[in-house]
């Protein structure tokens, strides 16, 4: 099968979130870690809903109502990241360091990349955005092969990173920058 370099991601690209009206509902900086919800379409889905030990992600019994988050409640614990099937929710944390914001996205391809690797990052439309050092990797048996990287990405970028581009040749990620 032909691999995909690490410069031609196969990876369907997802809507641009800050160009869709009421994805990033009353978004708006915390002092500590907090998803981001950006489910775009209103279909019967709510197992974000049911995965947060907090109540933080209401949907309610009409199940196609796009989720919405009480930041107030969320403790930015990324249960609700692997249970996504949209791939739909990161949880982002700007006190990681003046420079940098921890970023926790899903990722369901294979190669998952582990600690120490450099991956590269992309927006919702698949562009390239920069590198990024991977932090940690959380893969338990319950996520069902869905790994949640977290990764040190520049706060300026911290928004639009949605994804990382697939592994090139090999499954090797890109070198340390
Ligand atoms: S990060 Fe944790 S607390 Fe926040 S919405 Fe997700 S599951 Fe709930
Ligand atoms: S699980 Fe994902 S796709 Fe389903 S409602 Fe929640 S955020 Fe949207």
């Amino acid at each position: 099968m032909a691999q995909t370099s690490p410069m031609q991601s196969s990876r369907q690209p997802m809507t641009e979130p800050r160009w869709v009206p009421g994805v990033f509902r009353r978004f708006r900086r915390t002092g500590r870690p907090t998803a981001v919800i950006h489910c775009t379409q209103e279909i019967p889905c709510n197992p974000c809903e049911e995965a947060c030990p907090h109540g933080a992600i209401r949907i309610g019994p009409r199940i196609s109502r796009r989720p919405i988050l009480n930041r107030n409640k969320c403790t930015g614990c990324g249960l609700c990241i692997p249970v996504c099937p949209g791939l739909a929710i990161r949880v982002i944390d700007r006190t990681y360091s003046s420079e940098y914001a921890r970023v926790k996205i899903p990722h369901e391809f294979l190669p998952t990349p582990t600690r120490g690797d450099y991956v590269t990052v992309q927006d919702g439309a698949g562009k390239r955005l920069c590198a990024a050092r991977v932090l940690d990797v959380i893969n338990p048996s319950r996520n069902d092969r869905t790994a949640v990287v977290d990764l040190a990405v520049p706060q300026a970028l911290a928004n639009e990173a949605m994804s990382i581009a697939l592994a090139g040749k090999g499954g090797r990620w890109i070198q340390q920058p």
